[in-house]
């Protein structure tokens, strides 16, 4: 992130803070300022997260998104907007909450490298793949503890409000529910070194796919990835696959259900036959389901 902050800072920031301080008559935050990093980092992050949320979700709708979904019984009336607003309420808290960890990794405390070779280059992709791992197993149980009565109402179901997405539920949560479930992509560079370029792709990728397993359109129907057909099933049926980019730790403990085949046949899912047995077995099924998570935490 130095390399993005040293960029910004030429560019952007340092002729901000001279004209503040000109306005001010007081002399201009020294970039080393925590009070600057900070300020400059919220600006920087909810930039990055807005724009790459509205481009990469609006992208989806345009062009992959099946908006035939939006005819589902269970599709709300104007849930595309509602679920920017929901977006656009959670991303400035969410950009508060994520400022500490950038500040850290600025000042040295995260194990981001910047020589390539420092740990070989085999280790470049070991790492990706440790980073892909671990946050799977991290944001597995995160949600699923999120499904825990004690905090689901309070904190994860305002994201269970869209039982049919669009690419734009991706980041449609709860402020606390976003942020829990982004702790651990900033927590592995405090716990396994990673180059800071892989780290930096690593980051857009996992926005990325936030939007695709929301986006409907289910490209592959590979049992290891966890793509748009697990994530519709976790919307459509509540407590079933938690994880985020594999199926491996629902597999692992007992929560994984396979997508039926329909889900995958674009004619098939969107038959109103197929649509009203879905509608009817969330109507059975998840009012008591929800009832049953949200009891203790009222
Ligand atoms: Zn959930
Ligand atoms: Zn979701």
């Amino acid at each position: 992130m130095d390399v993005v902050m040293e960029y910004l800072d030429t560019y952007v920031f340092d002729g901000v803070y001279d004209k503040a301080a000109a306005l001010t008559a007081t002399a201009p935050l020294p970039r080393d300022s925590l009070l600057r990093q900070s300020l400059s980092l919220f600006v920087f992050i909810y930039a990055y997260i807005v724009a790459f949320y509205f481009g990469t979700a609006g992208l989806s709708y345009r062009f992959i998104y099946d908006k035939n979904q939006e005819k589902h019984p269970k599709f709300l009336r104007g849930q595309r907007f509602l679920e920017m607003a929901c977006a656009s309420r959670a991303l400035p808290t969410i950009t508060v909450m994520t400022i500490p960890w950038v500040l850290g990794e600025l000042h040295g405390y995260s194990l981001v490298y910047k020589d390539w070779a420092r740990y070989g280059y085999t280790y470049l992709f070991v790492s990706a793949a440790l980073f892909i791992l671990f946050t799977d197993f991290c944001i597995y149980w995160v949600h699923r503890l999120e499904h825990h009565p004690l905090v689901y109402a309070r904190c994860h179901k305002l994201h269970h409000k869209w039982i049919v997405c669009t690419p734009y539920a991706s980041h449609a949560f709860h402020p606390v529910d976003g942020y829990l479930q982004s702790i651990p992509y900033h927590l592995a560079v405090y716990i396994f070194p990673m180059h800071e370029y892989v780290y930096l792709a690593l980051f857009a990728f996992v926005n990325v796919w936030s939007v695709m397993i929301h986006d409907g359109e289910y490209v592959a129907s590979n049992p290891v990835v966890n793509g748009a057909a697990h994530h519709t099933v976790h919307h459509l049926y509540f407590n079933y696959n938690y994880g985020q980019f594999t199926t491996l730790f629902d597999r692992l403990f007992n929560s994984y259900r396979k997508p039926s085949a329909e889900i995958y046949d674009r004619s098939r899912r969107n038959s109103k036959t197929v649509q009203n047995a879905q509608a009817q077995d969330i109507d059975s099924a998840l009012p008591s389901l929800e009832a049953k998570e949200s009891k203790k935490s009222q």
